[in-house]
C-alpha cells in the first residue's frame, strides 16, 4: 500500500464532518491536485469522547461513499504505541508510531557500539545533493544521537513488527513519529534516525520530526521562519539521500504534526515540495471543530447559545482542560473575556473571534486556544450537542470546508 505524493490528515472530533472535510478535496481535485485525505484519530481523542477507533472507519468509509470519491484514503491509527494499538489493527491501514516516551532511554552497549560503527563512515564533512552547507558530522554527535535514538526507533520496529503480524506485508502505511519530544532534531539526526529506521526493517513512507519553533495547536506558528524554512528543505535532501542510501520506500516524505494554521511557513513549505519535487503529508491538530462552533455561532439562535454555553464552561474549567495540553498551548488568561462578555456577542462577533483570520480585528487567540483544547465540554454535552450539529448542518459544513480548502489545501498544496 503506497501513500500518494500530497496527503492531509484530518482529525473530526465528534465524527461528523468526514464528508464536509472532503468536499475540500474533491474541489482540490477537480482543480487538479490530488490530496488524499487520512482520517486520524487519537487514543487521548478517543477515550476523552468515547468513540472506538472503528468509529473513525465507519465515518471514513461513509464520507467516501457519499461523496463518490474514488482516489485512495486512509484511517490512521494517530500516536498509538504497543499499549493501545490492538483496538487500532484491523480498521486502520495508517499506523503512526509513537516513540516519545522511550527517546533517551539508554540503549545497550552492543547496539551502541554497532550504530557507532556503521554511523562512523559519514563522519566529518558530508555533501547532501539539495543542500549547499556541508553536514559536519562529529563522533562525539554520533554517540548522542545513539545514545537518544536507538532506543525509540527499536520500539517503533516493535510496534512495527506486531502491526505486520496482524495485517499482513504491504496492506498498511508506517508513519514514524518523534515530533513529542523536547527538542527539534536537526538533519543530522533526521540522517541517522532514517539509518536507524532502515535497519529496524521499517518501510516508512512518512517521518514527523520535530521541527525548530512552536507549532501550538490550533494557532500560527511561532518562531524563526527563514531558519525553519532552512532546516525544512535540508530535511527533504536529507531524506532524498537516506532513501538511496539505505534503501527506503522512494515515496518517504515528511508529516508535518500539528501542521494546521501554520500559515506563515506554509509559503516556505510550499517552495520547498516545489523545488525538490517532493510530497508532504501535512496533518491537522483537530481544529475541525472549531469550524462546527463557528458554524453553530453563525446560524445563531440555539447554535448560538451552545457555542457561548461551551465557551463559559470551558472558562470556568481552565486550568483542567489545559493541562493535558500545556506545552502545546500559550493561552493569556487576561486576554480571555468573561463568559458575560461572550454571552452578549452577536453572532458575527463570536465568529470572528474564533476563526482564524489574522486580519481580522476581532479575532483572538486565546479563546480560539481556550475553545480548542475545551472539546470536551462539548462531548458531555452528548447527544445536545450533535443534535445541534445537525440543526445547523449547513453552516457548520460550510465553514469546515472552506477552512480545509482555502486556509489550508490552496497555501500548502497550489501554493496560492
Ligand atoms: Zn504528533
Amino acid at each position: 500500500m503506497k501513500l500518494e505524493k500530497y496527503s492531509m490528515g484530518i482529525g473530526d472530533r465528534f465524527g461528523k464532518e468526514g464528508l464536509a472535510q472532503l468536499s475540500a478535496m474533491i474541489r482540490a481535485n477537480a482543480e487538479g491536485k490530488l490530496i488524499v485525505p487520512v482520517w486520524n484519530k487519537s487514543n487521548r481523542e478517543h477515550s476523552i469522547i468515547h468513540t472506538q477507533p472503528k468509529d473513525a472507519r465507519v465515518e471514513a468509509d461513509s464520507a467516501v461513499k457519499q461523496g463518490e470519491w474514488s482516489a485512495p484514503y486512509h484511517v490512521d491509527a494517530d500516536h498509538i504505541n504497543l499499549s493501545n494499538v490492538d483496538g487500532f489493527i484491523e480498521c486502520s491501514d495508517f499506523f503512526t508510531l509513537d516513540v516519545a516516551e522511550t527517546i533517551g532511554a539508554e540503549p545497550s552497549a552492543e547496539a551502541l557500539d554497532a550504530f557507532i560503527a556503521k554511523a562512523g563512515k559519514y563522519a566529518g564533512s558530508l555533501t547532501i545533493d539539495g543542500i549547499d552547507a556541508k553536514l559536519e558530522i562529529t563522533d562525539g554527535a554520533i554517540r548522542e544521537i545513539g545514545m537518544k535514538f536507538i532506543s525509540p526507533i527499536k520500539t517503533a520496529g516493535e510496534i512495527y513488527r506486531h502491526v505486520l503480524a496482524s495485517k499482513g506485508e504491504g496492506n498498511f502505511i508506517t508513519e514514524v513519529s518523534v515530533d513529542e519530544s523536547d527538542q527539534p532534531q536537526t538533519p543530522v539526526e533526521m540522517l541517522f534516525i532514517l539509518m536507524l529506521i532502515a535497519d529496524e526493517g521499517i518501510p516508512a513512507q512518512t517521518i514527523a520530526p520535530k521541527f525548530t519553533g512552536r507549532f501550538n495547536k490550533g494557532v500560527d506558528y511561532v518562531g524563526d521562519v527563514a531558519k525553519f524554512e532552512q532546516e525544512f528543505r535540508e530535511d527533504i535532501a536529507v531524506i532524498r539521500f537516506a532513501i538511496k542510501e539505505f534503501g527506503l520506500p522512494e515515496n518517504l516524505k515528511l508529516s508535518v504534526h500539528s501542521g494546521s494554521d501554520k500559515f506563515s511557513i506554509y509559503k516556505a513549505i510550499n517552495k520547498a515540495i516545489t523545488d525538490f519535487d517532493t510530497g508532504l503529508h501535512l496533518k491537522t491538530a483537530g481544529t475541525t471543530w472549531l469550524e462546527e462552533l463557528i458554524g453553530l455561532a453563525e446560524a445563531d439562535g440555539e447554535g448560538l447559545a451552545i457555542a457561548k454555553e461551551i465557551y463559559a464552561k470551558a472558562f470556568g474549567r481552565f486550568d483542567e482542560l489545559c493541562k493535558p495540553y500545556a506545552t502545546v498551548i500559550d493561552i493569556d488568561p487576561g486576554k480571555l473575556p468573561s463568559p458575560e462578555v461572550v454571552n452578549g456577542w452577536t453572532p458575527a462577533q463570536y465568529a470572528n473571534a474564533l476563526r482564524h483570520d489574522q486580519t481580522c480585528a476581532e479575532y483572538n487567540p486565546h479563546v480560539r486556544q481556550l475553545l480548542h483544547v475545551g472539546y470536551k465540554v462539548a462531548a458531555e454535552l452528548g447527544e445536545r450537542y450533535l443534535n445541534a450539529l445537525d440543526a445547523c448542518a449547513e453552516s457548520v459544513h460550510r465553514n469546515v470546508t472552506e477552512n480545509i480548502y482555502a486556509r489550508h489545501l490552496r497555501p500548502v498544496f497550489f501554493g496560492a
